[in-house]
């Protein structure tokens, strides 16, 4: 009979479907307004009169089973399409997570930080000081009267209104003296300023200076400083030596010289095949630098000692060109976070 066929195809068409497209498609041709078993339902009435009843139960039988068919298969379908979905769209949550890069301090404030600690080790305070100083801070205070020589080599940059970027770190002992007075244990590091560019200097570079100023103070106290200092900073015995110099802020004056911490002293391209490299200049206070801050000389003695930031990295990271710190390639500071 007509009806199981077509409720076989039905059946068949589905199975088939492979979406909810196609089922709907299969349901508008079968159970439709116009479809097949509704057809056939509306064929009744040209059926002898005994017949209908039976033929009319089956049809509807025809379309219950077919409905119940399409509904297992749209479940199926829908469970299929979230068993896809879950397959591709998958997050790994046990993958590691996508870190923000980090930034790190840049190799010479690292320098200036670990100078700053050895001192403080050792009692002293730090003071950064200011860079904009006044012309008696950064050079009259400092026993560096008009038309002295040294005022030439400092190639200052100068305000319209006289003030100055400072040319080294000294002004900031000068406040301390003026503002604290002794005793005094104090580390000054920061930024300084000249006119001068080429291979070896930039206008901006990092002086990290000290003073003390005690009782009864000695050169003896400051060579051990300056030795305990070196082997803390290196980390290693090196030898070092005090050359005499001159510094119109301190008398006797020397300049510190350090064992090549390449070669060890037996010569290399870094020390220029001395054996030695030049790391400070220190003395003890002139008697006119303490009296100008109002500390009596006769009753205070004092050293002071003056080191590069720049030059102090590019010794422990044994760079040998300066000019690598001021580039900021991350390629090169990334090597030291
Ligand atoms: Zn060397």
């Amino acid at each position: 009979m007509d009806v199981e066929k077509v409720l076989q195809a039905a059946v068949a068409a589905t199975e088939a479907a492979g979406s909810e497209f196609s089922l709907e498609e299969v349901r508008v041709r079968y159970l439709g307004r116009k479809g097949e078993l509704t057809k056939l339902l509306k064929g009744l009435g040209q059926l002898p009169q005994e017949r209908r009843p039976s033929v009319g139960a089956a049809i509807n039988a025809a379309k219950d089973e077919l409905q119940s068919k399409l509904d297992a298969r749209r479940i199926a379908l829908a469970s299929e399409q979230l068993a896809k979905k879950m397959a591709t769209e998958a997050v790994d949550v046990t993958l590691p997570g996508r870190r923000p890069a980090r930034g790190g301090l840049h190799p010479v404030t690292q320098t200036l930080a670990r100078v700053e600690d050895i001192f403080v080790g050792a009692g002293y305070q730090v003071f950064a000081g200011l860079e904009v100083e006044d012309d008696y801070h950064n050079f009259a205070a400092l026993n560096i009267p008009p038309q002295h020589p040294a005022r030439a080599m400092h190639d200052t940059f100068y305000f319209a209104d006289g003030s100055l970027l400072r040319t080294h770190t000294s002004p900031a002992q000068v406040h301390v003296m003026e503002h604290q007075g002794p005793p005094i244990r104090v580390i000054c590091p920061g930024r300084v300023y000249r006119r001068d560019s080429d291979l070896t200097h930039t206008p901006m570079f990092h002086q990290i200076e000290g003073l003390v100023i005690d009782r009864g103070i000695s050169f003896a106290h400051l060579k051990g400083t300056v030795a305990d200092f070196v082997q803390r900073f290196f980390e290693r015995d090196l030898d070092l030596r005090f050359r005499p110099s001159h510094f119109p802020f301190t008398e006797p004056s020397a300049e510190v010289d350090v064992q090549c911490v390449h070669c060890l002293g037996s010569g290399c391209r870094v020390c220029s095949h001395t054996g030695w490299l030049e790391i400070m200049g220190c003395g003890l206070v002139h008697p006119t630098a303490l009296s100008m801050s109002g500390i009596d000389p006769e009753s205070w003695s004092g050293f002071a000692f003056g080191m590069g930031g720049d030059r102090l990295t590019m010794l422990l990271h044994e760079v040998n060109d300066m000019r690598l710190f001021f580039e900021n390639d991350l390629r090169f500071l990334e090597q030291f976070n």
